[in-house]
């Protein structure tokens, strides 16, 4: 089988991959596309010491071709934490394409059932890609609860950062998007208040929650400058590098600190299917897998949109 593959140095596409072998419960799918996200480039530096078949990002077909995408945790079902309701942080846990199982950059993928979410016709292939993602967006939703009369910032204008400040959109909450690039600003559209960086830090600390979403060691310590002083932090940054960072201000000004990874897939497909999140200006070029290597250097360039990679 073709895919990409990780060796926890670089990435390389491979022609003589082994057809995926379904556990108990799984089924396989055909994969359609499949969209490389920062923690594919992280894991392909070595974070989380990840060997195997990459890709997490994906849409695929049952073999009657419904479309179908998955969730990426693959939970034991047996243990105490799945029994009190977290399965997502089950410790024996498998995680596609990031953990202890095959990903979806590849002509065909094994996922269990129980994990399966159909894609209305509504959403393209393209916007379907970015289930995975919007919904860990989503799950930073959960628990900042964003409302009226609240003043949300999210640092970062990449995509995740983006999708971030459109899926809390909705709550009624003033969105703010703070960034470093004019032009990716730009993106943000309506019902978004875009600053650059070093304007935001003049503003006086106004925002009661501050997500970052920098995909860098800068982005705590600049949350912890624009929160307010009992205000929240929600961590959505995954990188391998370490932070160096003074922890002072969340004693002296009662930060709450949120960690903050995969959220609710159903949530993030109705608001792909009605609009209220329209993905379009964040897609970017597409490639055939066999050009994985060129696919990920395009991800790696500051400022690309989400690349594709088309089985
Ligand atoms: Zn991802
Ligand atoms: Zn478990």
């Amino acid at each position: 089988m073709r895919g990409v593959w990780c060796d926890g140095a670089a990435v390389r596409f491979r022609g003589d991959l082994d057809e995926p072998r379904p556990a108990a419960g799984e089924v396989v799918l055909g994969v359609r596309l499949a969209g490389i996200c920062d923690t594919d480039l992280q894991l392909a530096r070595g974070y989380m010491g990840y060997r195997g078949v990459l890709g997490h990002e994906f849409v695929g077909e049952l073999p009657g071709g419904q479309r179908v995408t998955a969730e990426i945790n693959n939970p034991c079902g047996a243990c105490p934490t799945c029994a009190a309701g977290r399965p997502g942080h089950c410790p024996g846990r498998s995680v596609l394409g990031i953990l202890g199982h095959p990903g979806a950059m590849a002509e065909r993928v094994a996922v269990p059932a129980r994990n399966l979410h159909p894609i209305p016709d509504a959403i393209a292939d393209e916007a379907a890609v970015f289930v995975e993602p919007l919904a860990a967006a989503f799950r930073m939703v959960e628990q900042v609860e964003p409302r009226p009369g609240m003043a949300l910032a999210v640092l970062g204008d990449g995509k995740l950062g983006m999708l971030c400040a459109w899926a809390a959109r909705e709550s009624g909450a003033t969105v703010h998007l703070v960034g470093k690039h004019p032009a990716k600003l730009a993106l943000a559209g309506t019902g978004v208040a875009t600053h650059l960086l070093a304007d935001a830090e003049r503003l006086g600390r106004p925002f009661d929650a501050v997500v970052d979403a920098t995909g860098s060691p800068s982005g705590f310590p600049a949350a912890l400058r624009l929160v307010r002083p009992c205000g929240t932090v929600v961590l959505k940054t995954t990188i391998s590098a370490r932070y160096e960072v003074d922890l002072a201000p969340i004693v002296i000004d009662e930060i709450r600190v949120v960690g903050s990874r995969c959220g609710p897939f159903p949530r993030a497909i109705a608001a792909l299917a009605s609009g209220v999140v329209d993905v379009r200006p964040l897609v970017g070029a597409e490639f055939p897998l066999d050009r994985a290597e060129d696919a990920f250097r395009a991800a790696g360039t500051p400022g690309s949109r989400k690349i594709l990679l088309r089985p």
